[in-house]
């Protein structure tokens, strides 16, 4: 569906066959110049909706501004870009970006896991399951980077880059003051909490994460344009829940902790999860990669704030709360 949201700017819902999230909003800056925010994974289902919303649109080029790292928002970078399109993203994101179209990535982030407890694939990687890996955009993007403070002019709006680190460690917005419009990509979401998860780069995602919230929260917003889900009326009542949601969290695992020492995919099994499964047996490998990834966040930000200790058994991460010692 393509839906006009305000002046020159329009969504266009793309399908995520069968992944949880289901799809993706893109959004289409008509102008001068067009400006495409984030794409859809890279495959036929996704290239076709958006190719739609640009052939009724009646648009033939386009500019991309890349709000993250994750596939479902760069996957089709190839082949919506033309040769003169400018392609923006953050540092960060952008260059991990390139670095997931090798191997290495993969492996590194494979490696990450298993260190914090993640089992050992039997039937070669872990990532080689990840969707993340499957839909990636697959060739070297030549991107422009920007930084926090710079500004894109399209269809009439000056958009500043706002750098909101946390569900990836380069996330960036991309905010109007004048028009209190404000593009979160996955920083804020209305029907789910975005995933925390631990990346290459980022030791402490989820205090990064509150940091920008907070960053947010002093911003005036009026319509907040998310990446995925229905629209978000108050940003600030839905940043207060997301603060929420994850104090809720961090007790959680140090209630799971209890007082044992125990590695995040431990941790992660006993953790509750809005998912349609019996249990964590059932859950799809994916999703248990997911569910590890936001347990490890919460450990590390306990862990960093002096509440759990961390020490190194056999290679592997393990947690016990402190005042257990
Ligand atoms: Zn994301």
């Amino acid at each position: 569906m393509l839906t006009k949201v305000a002046e020159n700017i329009y969504r266009k819902t793309v399908p995520l066959p069968n992944n949880p999230l289901r799809d993706i909003n893109a959004y289409i800056i008509t102008g001068e110049k067009n400006l495409l925010i984030d794409t859809g994974f890279n495959r036929p289902e996704c290239e076709e909706a958006l190719q739609s919303a640009f052939e009724e649109l009646g648009i033939q080029e386009t500019d991309l501004f890349i709000t993250h790292l994750h596939s479902d928002h760069c996957g089709l970078i190839g082949k919506f870009a033309r040769e003169n399109s400018t392609i923006y993203a953050g540092e960060t994101d952008g260059e991990l970006i390139n670095f997931e179209t090798g191997n290495l990535y993969w492996r590194m982030l494979d490696d990450l896991f298993i260190k914090y407890g993640f089992p050992k694939a039997t039937f070669g990687r872990n990532t080689d399951i990840h969707p993340g890996r499957k839909y990636c955009q697959d060739t070297r993007v030549n991107f422009t980077y920007v930084q926090e403070g710079d500004v894109l002019h399209y269809g009439g709006y000056s958009l500043q880059a706002v750098e909101t680190p946390g569900h990836t460690p380069g996330h960036m917005c991309l905010y109007d003051a004048e028009k209190k419009l404000l593009f979160c990509g996955d920083h804020i979401l209305g029907t789910i909490t975005p995933n925390i998860c631990i990346e290459l780069s980022t030791e402490n995602p989820l205090q990064d994460y509150l940091a920008s919230l907070q960053k947010v929260e002093k911003l005036d917003v009026q319509t907040l344009l998310t990446a995925h889900g229905t629209p978000v009326e108050n940003m600030y009542a839905r940043i207060q829940e997301l603060y929420r949601h994850h104090q809720e969290r961090l007790a959680e695992v140090q209630r799971i902790l209890g007082s044992e020492w125990k590695t995040a995919y431990t941790v992660a099994r006993d953790m509750t999860w809005e998912i349609d499964c019996k249990n964590w047996e059932e859950f799809p490998a994916p999703q248990k990669w997911f569910a590890t990834g936001e347990a490890i966040s919460h450990l590390q930000y306990l862990y960093g704030s002096g509440k759990v200790s961390r020490m190194e058994r056999n290679g592997v991460y393990h947690y016990q709360n402190s005042d257990t010692m």
